[in-house]
């Protein structure tokens, strides 16, 4: 690996880093290139093909960029668990060609850096955290409503992976009476992105999402599903902003309905002035507006230098306390104080 003081010379701003950030979503690859502050410079879009067309595409963007370090959002499920043999690969997704594709790895091989990855979900909800709606705070959540739903959750001041990663989208909502849709989520039929997802409401109404703007009905149920879902996060995780994204989140007029249904169903409980009388700057759109994830990717980039910068400081403290140790244990017998054990990192 080259100097790091050395890599990016030519490139970028002086002082700061130069940070790769990829948003990988199932229709397309978000690639954009900036810094620590959140500030983007350069940016290109590719379709998201199979691993064989699309993986050199990205590589050819960043191979010359002089990065120091490279984040990824990614589609899922993937695996986040470091101890893991299949770390930084997507699992079991639904796009055939990309089940069980080494996704980090092969960014990592081919670009020599640091690579952060977590869920795309999770690099919008850190973008809103550094830079957007939820700065400052500790806790916030960012739902996604497009053609699935995603949560992303940053709790106490971190990104939750927990076991795998949470995968709220499909948590398990109470069916509204008047509903007779079944619900379109292959693994459990009528869950929150069976319901409530761009293609639930395509497919209940006949018509795109997008094109039902006027229909009263449609945005009086899709509220009242988001706003299920808002309620149990808010009991489970106790967020300090809820930021609601994606496609179907274009539709304004979901906002006022959510915010009331939500503080109807929560119905005093909490007796905490942000969500009984705050509830407009509580669940709010996000700040970054479609930037949110590639200005969260940046900073899973900058957080995985400091992870390998952090392992290197480590390493190197463990060499020099045993190079220590073995100063003190030296009785002059050159063949007792050569050291064997090696150091990598
Ligand atoms: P993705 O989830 O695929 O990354 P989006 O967040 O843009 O992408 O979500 C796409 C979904 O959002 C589609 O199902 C589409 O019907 C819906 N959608 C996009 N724009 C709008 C809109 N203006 N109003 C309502 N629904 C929309
Ligand atoms: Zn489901």
């Amino acid at each position: 690996m080259m100097n790091d003081g050395m890599r990016n010379a030519g490139k970028g701003t002086p002082g700061l880093l130069r940070i790769g950030a990829l948003e990988a979503g199932g229709t397309k690859m978000v690639c954009a290139v900036g810094n620590e502050n959140g500030e983007l410079e350069k940016r290109a879009e590719f379709p998201t093909e199979t691993p064989e067309r699309t993986l050199p595409r990205l590589i050819d963007f960043f191979r010359y960029e002089g990065l120091d370090a490279l984040g990824v959002g990614c589609f899922g499920p993937v695996d986040l668990n470091r101890n893991s043999q299949t770390y930084g690969y997507i699992t079991n997704t639904p796009k055939p060609a990309w089940v069980n594709c080494d996704f980090a790895g092969s960014l990592r091989n081919a670009l020599g850096v640091p690579v952060g990855f977590d869920t795309d979900v999770n690099g919008a909800v850190l973008g809103e955290v550094c830079f957007g709606a939820a700065r400052g705070c500790e806790s916030a959540v960012y739902i996604t409503v497009g053609t699935g739903i995603g949560v992303g959750i940053y709790v106490n001041g971190g990104l939750l992976h927990g076991l795998m990663h949470p995968e709220a989208g499909h948590m398990f909502v109470a069916r509204l009476p008047e509903d007779r849709y079944p619900g379109r989520c292959p693994y459990h039929k009528s869950c929150l992105e069976g319901l409530a997802s761009g293609p639930a409401i395509t497919e209940r109404f006949g018509r795109p999402a997008a094109e039902l703007a006027g229909r009263n009905e449609v945005w009086e149920l899709e509220s009242g599903y988001i706003a299920q879902a808002v309620a149990n996060l808010i009991l489970t995780l106790s967020p300090q902003k809820v930021i609601l994204g994606g496609g179907v989140m274009h539709q304004k007029q979901l906002f006022p309905l959510v915010r009331k249904k939500t503080a109807g169903l929560l119905n005093g409980y909490l007796s905490c002035s942000a969500v009984d009388k705050n509830m407009d700057e509580y669940i709010v759109p996000p700040a970054l507006g479609d930037d949110a994830g590639i200005r969260g990717a940046l900073m899973l980039g900058k957080a995985e230098l400091e992870h390998s910068h952090g392992h290197k400081a480590k390493a190197l403290e463990e060499a020099s306390e045993h190079f220590a140790q073995s100063l003190r244990n030296y009785d002059g017998d050159p063949r007792k104080a050569r050291d064997t054990k090696k150091t990598s990192w």
